[in-house]
C-alpha cells in the first residue's frame, strides 16, 4: 500500500512549498509489545519544501498505539505525537538517509511507518512501579494474585539456616 504524491510541480522550484494533510492507514506498524491497529488512521500535517537536493518534509503525526506492559502484559492505549524532519531525494536508495523521489512522485508510507516505529517504546510499562507477573504461578502481583512468596519463604529461610 503506497501513499503516493505527485511532486513534479515542486521539483526544480527551489523554495516552493506544499502543505499536505495526512489521514492514512499505515501497514506494518507493530513491534513485539506495541502496535497501531491496521484499521486505525495516523493523522497529521506535512510541509514539503523544495530544496536543491530534494524535498524536505516537516510536520507532526498523531495517533494511538496499543501497548503491552513488558512486566504484567496488561494492554493499554497510548496516544503518540511524533515530529517529522526527513528528506526525499531523487535517486535515494536504502543506504541513504533520504527517501526516494521516483518518476516525479514520492511515497509517504515508508516515512510514516519509520517515524511511528521509532516512537514505539521497547519495553512499555503500565506504570513505572509495575510489580509484574510471578515467574512461578503467573499471578499478577499488582493484584495480589500470587501467594507463592508467603508459602515458600519460611521454607527457603529454613533451608538456608540448615
Ligand atoms: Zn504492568
Ligand atoms: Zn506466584
Amino acid at each position: 500500500m503506497a501513499i503516493t504524491l505527485d511532486v513534479r510541480d515542486l521539483l526544480g522550484s527551489v523554495g516552493a512549498t506544499r502543505d499536505v494533510r495526512v489521514r492514512e492507514r499505515v501497514g506494518g506498524l507493530a513491534t513485539e509489545l506495541a502496535s497501531v491497529p491496521e484499521d486505525r488512521d495516523v493523522v497529521g500535517s506535512l510541509r514539503l519544501e523544495s530544496l536543491v537536493e530534494g524535498l524536505f518534509a516537516t510536520g507532526t503525526l498523531e495517533g494511538s498505539m496499543q501497548l503491552v506492559c513488558a512486566r504484567c502484559l496488561t494492554t493499554m492505549a497510548s496516544p503518540f505525537t511524533v515530529e517529522i524532519h526527513e528528506l526525499f531525494a531523487p535517486g535515494a536508495t536504502d543506504e541513504d538517509e533520504a527517501y526516494p523521489v521516483s518518476d516525479g512522485t514520492v511515497d509517504l508510507e515508508p516515512l510514516l511507518r519509520d517515524v511511528v516505529l521509532l516512537a514505539m517504546p521497547f519495553a512499555p510499562l503500565c506504570r513505572p512501579e509495575c510489580l509484574g507477573l510471578c515467574e512461578r504461578c503467573g499471578g499478577d502481583r499488582n493484584r495480589n494474585e500470587c501467594t507463592c512468596a508467603e508459602e515458600s519463604d519460611p521454607a527457603l529461610e529454613h533451608a538456608r539456616t540448615d
